[in-house]
């Protein structure tokens, strides 16, 4: 054999090496199963592999720790409260790009360029089909209402989900009416705040309970799995609203970070993001409602029908979850 490689082998070598190596690190608290066929898209379209770390807790810190030295080029997470969280910790640089300002519309990016969304989510109510007349459920205010006692599931009121919904009413009608309505929505529980969106769907089959709250694409989920189909189909989905405004909305998105040592090769995987193609994916796979303008929803997300999503900016929503966590504290709303 020859120890030295040959000329071309060298000269292949120098050619294919660059393209090859090219990559994207993101640290994801979006499940695997989410963001994967995005991601195996992009490197069959780009030859950029895409290495995900799922960081289900402590993300921020991590990144803090990390510093620097952190490998990671993209933060990507749902609810506006943990991207805002992640840009106030100094760990993500500000993205210009034409590609990603003229894809995602004004209300679903940072300002100052840290965040930029990439799906949006109502959070709506599960109603028994059964159980909850048409027309029953109205306004998240209403769900306070005494007839509704013994007849609601959530989970827990510290979840971001919950801690969101929260803040947006301390948004529309100030804390001390958030307070009263936290107290008059737990004096309804059926039962204590524990597990997640599709448990409460779960407990309204079992007749435990008659509504829940719950994100809209847990439907999709449901319906795509075997054991969980009859869960979904004993409810339907019902977009409630605050008084005189719309749906509660929320967001995923994505932020590059300050480390981020493959720039240009992140800088491409956001934009493939906020693409046609990839809010397509976001529409048909994840049941999520695609934020770039012109992307149709999917055929069940369509069946679900038409609301009216709340104005409340998303900046509020994330200023006032600090409150939001401490009134839910003061209830007691998961003891
Ligand atoms: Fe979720």
């Amino acid at each position: 054999m020859n120890a030295r490689p040959s000329l071309l082998a060298l000269l292949a070598a120098t050619v294919a090496v660059p393209a090859l190596a090219e990559e994207v690190n993101v640290y994801s608290l979006r499940q695997p199963e989410l963001v994967q066929p995005l991601f195996d898209r992009f490197t069959e379209e780009t030859g950029i592999a895409v290495n995900v770390a799922f960081v289900e807790k402590g993300m921020v810190e991590r990144l803090v720790s990390e510093g620097d030295r952190s490998p990671a080029d993209l933060v990507m997470t749902v609810d506006i409260a943990r991207l805002a969280q992640v840009v106030e910790a100094g760990v993500t640089q500000p993205v210009d790009s034409e590609v990603l300002t003229a894809n995602i519309p004004a209300e679903f990016r940072d300002p100052g360029k840290q965040w930029f969304g990439l799906t949006t989510r109502a959070r709506i109510v599960y109603a028994s089909k059964e159980r909850v007349a048409d027309g029953e459920v109205t306004t998240y205010e209403g769900l306070a209402d005494p007839k509704w006692k013994g007849r609601i599931c959530t989970r827990p009121g510290t979840h971001d989900y919950n801690l969101g919904l929260a803040a947006a009413m301390i948004g529309h009608h100030g804390a001390d009416y958030t307070r009263t309505w936290l107290e008059g929505l737990k004096a309804n529980l059926a039962k204590k705040p524990e597990g997640n969106d599709r448990g409460q769907v779960k407990s309204i089959w079992a007749g435990e309970c008659d509504i829940s709250l719950g994100n809209t694409y847990y439907m999709g989920e449901m319906l795509s799995d075997p054991e969980q189909v009859e869960w979904a189909n004993s409810v339907r989905i019902v977009f409630p609203t605050f008084e005189g405004a719309g749906t509660h909305m929320n967001v995923s998105g994505v932020a590059l970070t300050k480390a981020a040592p493959n720039k240009d090769a992140a800088l491409k995987l956001m934009e493939f993001l906020s693409s046609d193609e990839a809010q397509k994916i976001y529409a048909e796979t994840n049941h999520e409602f695609p934020v770039k303008p012109g992307v149709a929803r999917s055929a069940l997300v369509e069946s679900w029908g038409a609301f009216t999503p709340d104005t409340l900016n998303l900046m509020d929503v994330a200023k006032h979850r600090p409150e939001a966590l401490k009134l839910m504290e003061e209830v007691n709303f998961d003891g």
